[in-house]
This record gives C-alpha cells, sequence and structure tokens, in this order.
C-alpha cells in the first residue's frame, strides 16, 4: 500500500480521522453532522456502512467482498478485504483533500494475489 493508504487506514481504525464528528470534538468542525447526507453524526462507522451518499460505491464494495461479508468498521481489520475498503475510500473521494489519491495499486504489481500475507509489509500491525 501507499503511505497515504495506510495512513487513512490507520486513522480508521483508530477513529481519528478527518470526519465532522472527529474534528467536531476538537472545533475543526462546526457541526457533526455528515455534510455529504445531513442525517447523522459523520462517524467512521456512518462513512463505512450507512452513509447514504455512497450508496454506489458501497454496493460496489459489497460486490468485491462478497455477500457473505458485511460492510462495516470491522473490515479495517481483516487483511482480505482492505484493498476492496481501499478502492471505497478512493471511489467516495471523501478523504482526498487530506490524502491525496488513495487508489489502489494495480494488479499488474502484485506478485502473488493469493498471498494471503501480502500487505503485512506495508508496516500495519494487523491485531
Ligand atoms: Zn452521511
Amino acid at each position: 500500500m501507499t503511505r497515504s493508504a495506510t495512513s487513512i487506514i490507520t486513522q480508521l481504525r483508530t477513529q481519528h480521522v478527518p470526519l465532522a464528528a472527529y474534528l467536531h470534538r476538537f472545533n475543526l468542525a462546526e457541526s457533526p453532522t455528515c455534510q455529504q447526507c445531513h442525517q447523522s453524526p459523520e462517524t467512521v462507522e456512518h462513512y463505512i456502512k450507512y452513509c447514504r451518499a455512497y450508496k454506489k460505491q458501497r454496493r460496489a464494495l459489497k460486490y468485491a467482498i462478497g455477500h457473505a461479508t458485511d460492510v462495516g468498521t470491522h473490515l479495517l481489520g481483516t487483511r482480505k478485504n482492505i484493498r476492496h475498503l481501499l478502492k471505497y475510500i478512493h471511489d467516495t473521494k471523501r478523504f482526498f483533500e487530506s490524502h491525496g489519491n488513495l487508489r489502489p495499486e494495480s494488479q499488474t504489481q502484485r506478485t502473488n494475489t493469493d498471498d494471503p500475507d501480502d500487505e503485512t509489509a506495508a508496516g500495519i500491525t494487523w491485531g
């Protein structure tokens, strides 16, 4: 993964992420409410699982991870699905300003796509 991809995943896992609910706690946002849908506080869970503004992107994510797996914050802890989640993050463009381009690395750069440990080299400790 790229440095910015690793960074955003870490931030999402710790909930220390530039989403409205977090920024509001530090007076860095006027309101904790999601500015994309105005329905709920913009938490990590809201962003990944519920926000109606990202229905289309979420459908693609759901398709990628398969019907047996629910979309949710638990995906942050699964090596297997992290790149699909990164694609979702990229597709929503929600963190483009703070993290730049988060496009997942292309398949051609991967030497062995079946290796379940291929992302450990990225410096993330998988709890
Ligand atoms: Zn929302």
